[in-house]
């Protein structure tokens, strides 16, 4: 049977955008289908046109070079030589109205008494809080992980699976530890959707998907388009409400997997206006906002950017930019430019492993791929390790 494309990927998020790489590199005639009116997702560099072009990360901030599929992509596309380093700044922790040193939160006794159990210590099956305040102690877990954990989800810690995070990883030498580029991550999903032998249409918000034999129908815009294979590369919920008729066992499989909401708030300054010094961002405890995550790892010499991630509904807008002013030790009368970003993470919670074994067992044999971040852990590398197990399944010889 003919069809438009061999393979038709929804969501140009980098797990739609690697699964269309991956398929595109071994000759599939691939198109990308994207609801917003830019690609890249959760991967977002928000750029201030008034500002000189200046940037700040409203989603993703850093590579590392662990983050072998990722590289296997970069290189490719002659990327990895502009990777950019990312200068050494730390975190804070804000608590109570105020800055202080992470080591501040620290039982060091507990933790060192605590510590020897990593080596021992089942991790597989376990919740965040269970697992890691075993490894380091309960008071260090209340008082210090269980909010910089919230910070790297931006949403609470305690249930999520201990193995969706921090999965250990070979790295490569010849690559810089942590990493990004002179114009932000942006610079990633950009030229995987810019090249040849792919192609990527943003602004078609698909809401249905039909069988076709062994293939699919996806219609967009009143085009109706014909595929042999095609993946889901969204977040859980829209993944569930697209599932074709037919896939009834793998839409049960994760109708229950939840989705986080975050509030951003990004907000630049000149950087004369701001008298913090250089920081990575802030771990929040306890507060509206989870984390903020500033751009000082990689210096401008006029202006600074942070990104604020708010818990939904916890403070109005104006209320936001008060908290965040008053979290970096200015007012609102100094703030440059700002934006306002939504993101969505899934909300993992133990018992995971065994709902992406239930829709395994259902995709089994068939034409269409899932992939995301909601399988292996939200990492970018863990949404590509899924991508590319997932074109392995599809495309491989
Ligand atoms: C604040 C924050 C900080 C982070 N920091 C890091 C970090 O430093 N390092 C790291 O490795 N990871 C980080 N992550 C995680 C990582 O960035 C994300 O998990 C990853 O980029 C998600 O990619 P994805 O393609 O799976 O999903 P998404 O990026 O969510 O992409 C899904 C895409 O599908 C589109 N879509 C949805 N519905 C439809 C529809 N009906 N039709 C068509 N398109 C649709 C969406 O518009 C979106 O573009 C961070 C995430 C956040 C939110």
């Amino acid at each position: 049977m003919s069809t438009d494309f061999d393979h038709i990927v929804i969501g140009a998020g980098i797990s739609g955008l690697g699964s269309a790489h991956f398929a595109a590199r071994r000759g599939r005639r691939t198109l990308v289908l994207e609801s917003s009116d830019r690609v890249g997702g959760c991967i977002n560099s928000q750029t201030f046109p008034e500002l000189g072009g200046f940037w700040t990360e409203a989603g993703g901030h850093t590579c590392f070079n662990s983050y072998g599929n990722l590289l296997s992509i970069l290189d490719d596309l002659g990327l990895t030589r502009h990777v950019q380093p990312k200068g050494k700044v730390g975190y804070l922790l804000w608590k109570g109205g105020q800055r202080a040193s992470i080591l501040s939160a620290l039982h060091l006794w507990e933790a060192m008494r605590s510590i020897p159990k990593i080596f021992s210590a089942p991790k597989e099956g376990r919740s965040v809080s269970a697992y890691y305040g075993d490894v380091l102690g309960r008071r260090n877990y209340r008082d210090l992980l269980r909010h910089a954990f919230q910070a790297v989800i931006c949403q609470p810690a305690d249930d999520y699976p201990a193995e969706a995070l921090f999965r250990r990883k070979p790295r490569r030498k010849d690559v810089i530890k942590a990493f990004t580029f002179s114009t932000g991550l942006s610079a990633i999903p950009a030229t995987i959707a810019a090249q040849q032998g792919l192609e990527v249409r943003t602004g078609q918000q698909i809401s249905v998907i039909e069988r076709d034999g062994d293939g699919f129908r996806v219609t967009t815009g009143g085009e109706t388009l014909s595929c042999g294979s095609l993946t889901l590369a969204v977040p859980p919920d829209v993944a569930t409400a697209l599932m074709p008729a037919g896939f009834d066992a793998a839409r049960a499989a994760i109708t229950d997997i939840g989705v986080a909401e975050i509030e951003t708030l990004v907000l630049a300054f000149r950087t004369s206006d701001l008298g913090l010094k250089p920081i990575a961002g802030l771990i929040a405890v306890d507060e509206a906002f989870y984390s903020a995550v500033s751009r000082d790892f990689l210096a401008d010499p006029s202006y600074r950017g942070f990104a604020f991630h708010f818990r939904p509904g916890a403070l109005g807008e104006q209320a936001q930019i008060e908290r965040a002013c008053l979290a970096l030790g200015t007012t609102p009368r100094h703030i440059a430019a700002q934006a306002r970003v939504r993101n969505r993470l899934p909300a993992l919670r133990t018992g995971h492993t065994a709902r992406v074994r239930r829709l395994d067992e259902t995709l089994a044999g068939t034409r269409l791929a899932v992939t995301g971040n909601w399988f292996l852990g939200v990492s970018i590398e863990d949404a590509l390790t899924r991508s590319r197990s997932e074109s392995d399944r599809l495309f491989a010889v």
